[in-house]
């Protein structure tokens, strides 16, 4: 039996962009094995090719159905694990392309937003045992109902985290367009910094404020045995990057970034005294029947025992946005309020609600420069504002600059 240790290696959209990336790809891939390693690869589709697709979709209909949806963003995935098996195979280093299914991912049925329930990865480890190198077709997996599911935007870093940790790999090595999770995206703000390591929980919440390197459900997986994420640059492979592993327990109160989620709806809630329940209850099942994914609900007893709230829904992550709003509004009509130019910033870092000082100086700098916010959300890892769409890359310069820039 090989005893060679388990890595698992992730490449997204922009490492499999075209035939010259595939085989830049192939090469780091054959490396690796050649450095005594069982290689795994996980792949997704090629740069934009999900966003062609959502909008091909959307040009019959703003409600494709959620299977056919499937079904269509799945083949993506497919094709740059078949390209990848191909460029390895023609260097001599054999390899074999899987989909989720063949790959033994098991989700659930919640179609374009899937979660995995199960992994059986008998055709991943039969290959390694040939000597072959399995290509995972990444962000799908099969319902028990042996339906295609796929795992919500940028879902290949969940396949790649879950398969490391079923196959209790070393390493789950995340390759991307940026050289590991930076204070916050090197793309809108000058001066970041790359994170030498982060905590699970520091990077889940970098990620639910829409850091895209890393997809949140990742780490929940990465946190069931421990496994060690290892964010780089496909460019770069031998650069630094950023481990992302279990520090709990052993940091002090601190920021490590700014993190934001350009596109967010706000619905705002109000109910009439005596219907609140019922209206919240339809409202929720009315969010449960369309597959709405949301963010940051909040609702509390307002004058006269009417309830008041809001809800923040990232527009990327539903791309039928349009049409569960226009249901919203024939259900609801004034009772929920839909505002469209707000964006989410936030600051992330352990314990940070600790530190009353953090939220004071990141209000005033709002009011200084008087910047409104609809919203202002805290857990004990991040402080998330809602201000408007156009002035979101102004707040996040600010906070970059007062938070990390110069407190160090
Ligand atoms: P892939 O297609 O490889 O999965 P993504 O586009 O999903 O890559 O994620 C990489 C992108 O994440 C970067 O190009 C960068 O613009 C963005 N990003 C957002 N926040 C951060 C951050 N804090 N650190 C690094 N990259 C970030
Ligand atoms: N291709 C999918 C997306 O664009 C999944 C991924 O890239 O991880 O969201
Ligand atoms: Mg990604």
């Amino acid at each position: 039996m090989n005893e060679n240790p388990v890595v698992v290696l992730k490449f997204g959209g922009t490492s499999m962009a075209d035939a010259d990336h595939i085989r830049h790809v192939a090469r780091i891939v054959a490396q690796k094995k050649s450095s005594g390693h069982r290689v795994v690869v996980v792949v997704s589709a090629r740069a934009r090719q999900t966003d062609g697709f959502i909008e091909e979709a959307r040009s019959f209909t703003l409600h494709p159905e959620p299977r056919e949806m499937d079904m269509l963003l799945s083949s993506g995935e497919r094709i740059s694990a078949a390209l990848l098996s191909i460029a390895l195979d023609s260097m001599g280093c054999p390899a074999r392309a899987l989909s989720g299914s063949q790959a033994g991912i098991i989700t659930d049925d919640n179609h374009t937003n899937a979660r995995i329930i199960e992994i059986r990865p008998y055709r991943v480890l039969q290959a390694l045992e040939e000597g072959v190198t399995p290509i995972v077709g990444g962000f799908q997996g099969v319902s028990f109902k042996k339906e295609i599911t796929t795992l919500g935007r940028g879902g290949s870093d969940v396949t790649a985290v879950a398969l490391a940790s079923a196959l209790e790999a070393e390493t789950c090595e995340i390759y991307s367009d940026v050289d590991g999770v930076f204070t916050a995206d090197p793309r809108i703000v000058e001066n970041t910094r790359r994170l030498e390591e982060l905590s699970y929980q520091e990077m889940q919440e970098m990620g639910e404020a829409g850091a895209r390197v890393l997809h949140p459900g990742s780490v929940e997986f990465a946190k069931i045995k421990n496994t060690v994420i290892h964010a780089k640059s496909t460019m770069e492979p031998d650069g630094a990057g950023t481990f992302i592993h279990n520090l709990e327990g052993r940091i002090k109160p601190r920021i490590v970034g700014v993190a934001y989620e350009e596109k967010v709806a706000l619905l705002q809630v109000d109910a009439e005294n005596g219907t609140e329940m019922e209206r919240l209850f339809r409202l929720a099942e009315l969010f449960e029947r369309k597959g709405l994914k949301t963010k940051q609900i909040s609702f509390h007893p307002g004058p006269m025992r009417a309830l008041s709230g809001s809800l923040v829904v990232p527009e990327k992550e539903n791309y039928h946005i349009e049409s569960v709003l226009e249901s919203l509004r024939d259900s609801f009509g004034s009772v929920v309020r839909i505002l469209r130019d707000y964006s989410a910033v936030s600051l992330i870092g352990t314990g940070i609600t600790e530190r009353y000082q953090y939220l004071l100086d990141s209000l005033e700098l709002l009011q200084q420069r008087q910047i409104p916010v609809a919203g202002l959300q805290t857990s004990s890892f991040r402080i998330s504002f809602l201000p408007p769409r156009s002035r979101m890359s102004e707040v996040v310069q600010l906070f970059h600059k007062r938070f990390i820039e110069t407190d160090r």
